[in-house]
């Protein structure tokens, strides 16, 4: 596949030639820590970004790693695709990289109109919508509230006047995505929600809630709960189709189903923030066609143009046509926008999402195999390829166990792969999801890492 089309000189196996960290990724890490707002790259392994091809990259030390984190989810069609660098270079050359949203450019209508192509013929009024390019997922997290507010006011629905999302919910760090976001390191002391903003429990089967009388919450009392949403005032619901910093959560296919029909019933715009899970990601171009539902507004970013910024909200015209200006200095951006296409392109004519959905499986079942052989994995999600596991002090208790979790990434990192750090509420859960381009042996390489790093943190 890919791979072999990859140029450049960045090997195609786990290669460490110095003692980790390497020296020049021992200083980028002081410099940031000395410059840098301590929580871009801290805590973190202390990973000097040079250059990746495929699935590889390599630290500014020449040590190359197996990537299980496409860069944070970007890197959708791998590192360092030669048409996309073609491309940037033959912009670099002929002169064509300027910025103004003012004017067109010949990209960034052409990309609106592919992404409009790839949403699913089920999903009539969004297909028959408009994309609107911007830069970063909070900022479409912002517009996408916005826009459900503004045109439920447009259309005499003043008193829909605030966002129902989630607990445990992330969707950037502005501050209304801060605000939808559900986590209480996020919100904390950072002030009033903007819009108002409503957080109902995501229906968490795995620690699920507990009534007053102690018995846990079943599927059916999750469900229960969406009926008891104040629909009247509510302009719409916004949720990530898998919570992702949460843990790789996913939702009970019943739950979104019930939800959106409970949105339809009540007049309620339905968001979906896919930020990461979109571009294939989950063995679907969408996460929200696993669940069959139809969002009203749909929020896209990461993979959508793997290595440069780019975001975009995809919206049903009505709910366009109620907008006052639409705009943003780097939305579209002429590089951003050509890079974007000539990725979403790749994806399709390689049949990426395709491979998402079958290696995925391969690593589904095989982390299902780990279960079995580790006490501290207390369960393995995965859906496509975005995967999380739950490290735990065991498997009764399913006690978050942020310190082996951590100690996983670390001898992940030492023999070559490379992981972020824990995530999850519990900081305790390690996500795996290595660019689509992925085989079934790379992947193989990288779980057996994973098996061995975890046996020596129970050891
Ligand atoms: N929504 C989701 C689902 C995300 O995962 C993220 C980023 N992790 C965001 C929004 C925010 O995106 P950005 O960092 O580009 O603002």
């Amino acid at each position: 596949m890919s791979q072999v089309e990859i140029p450049g000189r960045v090997k195609q196996k786990i290669d460490i030639v110095t003692p980790l960290p390497g020296p020049m990724s021992a200083a980028l890490q002081s410099l940031s820590e000395d410059y840098e707002p301590a929580t871009f790259a801290h805590g973190q392994v202390p990973f000097g970004f040079r250059r990746g091809s495929g699935v590889f990259v390599e630290d500014v030390d020449g040590n190359t790693f197996l990537d299980f984190t496409s860069g944070v989810l970007v890197a959708n069609i791998g590192h360092g695709r030669k048409r996309v660098m073609d491309k940037v270079a033959q912009m670099a050359r002929d002169q064509e990289i300027t910025n103004s949203y003012n004017y067109l450019n010949p990209y960034r209508p052409a990309l609106a109109r592919l992404l409009m192509e790839t949403i699913p013929d089920y999903c009539a009024d969004l297909k028959t919508g408009k994309a609107f390019i911007l830069t970063t997922g909070s900022e479409t997290v912002e517009w996408s509230m916005s826009m459900a507010l503004r045109h439920q006011w447009k259309t005499g629905h003043p008193e829909k006047n605030r966002v129902v999302a989630f607990e445990g919910a992330f969707h950037g760090r502005t501050a209304g995505a801060r605000h939808a976001g559900g986590i209480d390191g996020v919100t904390e002391g950072y002030g009033l929600d903007v819009p108002d903003i409503t957080h109902i429990p995501f229906p968490d089967l795995y620690r699920p809630a507990k009534h007053a009388d102690g018995r846990p919450y079943t599927l059916q009392d999750y469900i229960a709960g969406i009926q008891k949403i104040d629909g009247a005032s509510t302009a719409a619901v916004i949720f990530e189709t898998y919570q992702g910093a949460a843990g790789s959560r996913m939702f009970p296919a019943e739950y979104l189903q019930a939800l959106a029909a409970w949105c339809r019933r009540n007049g309620v715009l339905l968001i979906v923030d896919e930020g990461q899970a979109s571009f294939g990601r989950t063995g679907r171009f969408y996460a929200f066609e696993h669940y069959e539902i139809q969002p009203d507004l749909l929020c896209l970013g990461k993979g959508i143009s793997g290595s440069v910024p780019l975001a975009a909200v995809i919206s049903r015209r009505d709910i366009v046509a109620s907008q006052g200006g639409m705009s943003s200095t780097w939305g579209g951006n002429i590089l951003s926008s050509a890079v974007a296409l000539e990725t979403i392109k790749i994806l399709i004519e390689e049949k990426l999402t395709e491979n998402a959905a079958k290696v995925g499986a391969y690593m589904a079942r095989r982390f299902k195999a780990l279960e079995g052989r580790h006490a501290i994995l207390g369960e393995t999600r995965q859906m496509g390829l975005v995967g999380g596991l739950e490290i735990v002090t065991d498997r009764a208790s399913k006690t978050p166990n942020p310190k082996a979790a951590e100690r996983i990434v670390t001898g992940c990192y030492r023999k070559g792969l490379l992981l972020i750090e824990p995530i999850g509420l519990g900081g305790n859960v390690i996500r795996v999801a290595p660019p689509l381009v992925v085989t079934e042996e790379q992947a193989e390489v990288g779980i057996d890492i994973l098996d061995r790093a975890m046996a020596e943190a129970e050891g």
